[in-house]
């Protein structure tokens, strides 16, 4: 998919004028992150990066991402509603990986206690890269589904069941990406929905749930909790973790609640990919599974025993085919080359081993583009895009009311990383230009 820009790629000058430009109106509109300076309350921004360019995307896969989304908003309610399935996908995971073992035992003494609400608010994002197949027709293949803190959307759920709500949105003290949540809360105030921010700390020291587990913070009932905290091990304290089980017992309405979490972890993505499992979590829909399996790159188990024996071989006879990836969200945890060889040699007789799943690694085709960072001068590099696709859904008991694709997120990087996302300083933000 080279670049149609390519006459604007080799006029240094005029690329320059352009970036100027492009900068100016980046701040105008306000595409902004904080920068890293202290405190992380300071009213120090930048723009957040992006591309020069909007990257060429066949729109053939770009309609194939969007018609596919509604498909895994119901695989990813259907895994969430499915106690049997979560625990025995998880059960190799959770005796070696303390994260998840952890976010298990939330979900474990949730349903124990018995779940308190019966309205379930799903907003994932659903990433995919391109890749030709051998016959060279181009095809869309799925890196991950983020179904916790699914970020830069800037995009509010317009659910109808949630109608003049307060909003809890937990957050972390740090936020660079503050501006990503603040489109959130101002498209909720457009609403008439009004938002509070708050972190894992405030709901331990203020937070209360009343006989009828109705939530409380400040004195105000709050109908939902959304996310933008508590997706990476390091955001947990012993206070946290206590304060995420004190939400997920509350009858509010949690986006995600604790078993999408689980859902959304690699190792549940691994297991989907295993012949005849997206067909007894989604019975008697044939056509869903066939559009959600079209979009399955080669993943593989790692538990101990033949197959994953076999994965591992594979792996260290063919390193570049493959990357490694732990239990982890958020960018920069994935193993690849020489790292990933070290890692599985290490591990190769180890229990510790099922912690992490192996995946097929997807070969775009680079094309030319600018990446603007701020401080960093214009040129043109190769550069490989990452298309991410929203989807949100509301359940209420067993009755699915909505179910939607909202909008879609194009990430492009330099081949030269293997890893990262935006805020990693990695990926930049850009727009798909349809061919
Ligand atoms: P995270 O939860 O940290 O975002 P991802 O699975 O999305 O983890 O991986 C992070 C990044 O690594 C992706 O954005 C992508 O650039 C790269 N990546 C992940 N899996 C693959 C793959 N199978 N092939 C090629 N690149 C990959
Ligand atoms: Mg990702």
């Amino acid at each position: 998919m080279a670049s149609s820009w390519g006459s604007f790629l080799q006029d240094e000058q005029q690329l320059e004028e352009l970036a100027r430009q492009a900068v100016d109106r980046a701040l105008a509109e306000g595409v902004l992150l904080r920068t890293t300076q202290e405190p992380s309350s300071s009213n120090v921004v930048s723009y957040a990066p992006f591309t020069l360019f909007p990257s060429l995307v066949p729109s053939a896969l770009l309609e194939q991402a969007y018609a596919v989304q509604m498909d895994f908003n119901l695989l990813v309610d259907a895994v969430s509603q499915n106690a049997a399935f979560l625990e025995q996908t998880l059960s190799s995971t959770i005796k070696r990986d303390t994260f998840t073992a952890r976010l298990f035992d939330i979900y474990k003494q949730v349903l124990k206690e018995g779940i308190a609400q019966t309205v379930f608010l799903g907003l994932n994002r659903s990433d995919y890269m391109f890749q030709r197949n051998a016959d060279g027709s181009p095809a869309l293949k799925q890196i991950e589904i983020n179904t916790i803190s699914a970020s830069f959307g800037g995009l509010a759920s317009r659910t109808p069941a949630v109608h003049r709500a307060l909003v809890l949105l937990i957050a972390q003290e740090k936020e660079r990406n503050v501006f990503d949540q603040r489109a959130i809360e101002n498209e909720l105030l457009a609403r008439n929905i009004r938002v509070i921010r708050r972190r894992f700390e405030d709901v331990s020291e203020k937070g209360s749930l009343d006989q009828d587990r109705k939530l409380f913070l400040d004195g105000q009932e709050i109908a939902v909790v959304y996310f933008r905290d508590g997706y990476m091990p390091s955001q947990y304290n012993q206070q946290n973790w206590e304060a995420r089980l004190l939400l997920e017992r509350s009858c509010s309405v949690k986006c995600p609640d604790i078993a999408t979490q689980l859902a959304g972890t690699k190792k549940v993505q691994q297991e989907l990919s295993r012949v005849g499992v997206l067909e007894v979590l989604l019975p008697d829909q044939p056509e869903v599974v066939a559009r959600l399996r079209a979009t399955f790159a080669g993943l593989y188990s790692l538990d101990l025993g033949e197959e994953g024996d076999q994965a591992i071989a594979e792996a260290l006879a063919a390193p570049n085919r493959f990357v490694l990836k732990p239990q982890r969200e958020g960018g920069g945890n994935n193993l690849y080359g020489e790292e990933m060889v070290q890692t599985l040699e290490r591990l190769k007789d180890s229990e510790e081993r099922a912690s992490y799943i192996l995946m097929e690694k997807i070969e775009p085709e680079p094309f030319g583009n600018c990446l603007l960072r701020p401080g960093c001068p214009v040129r043109v590099v190769q550069c490989i895009s990452e298309l991410g696709i929203f989807g949100v859904y509301v359940r209420q008991g067993k009755t699915l009311v909505m179910n939607k694709h909202v909008g879609h997120l194009l990430r492009t990087k330099a081949t030269e990383h293997a890893d990262g996302g935006v805020v990693a300083g990695v990926a930049v933000l850009d727009n798909p230009y349809p061919v």
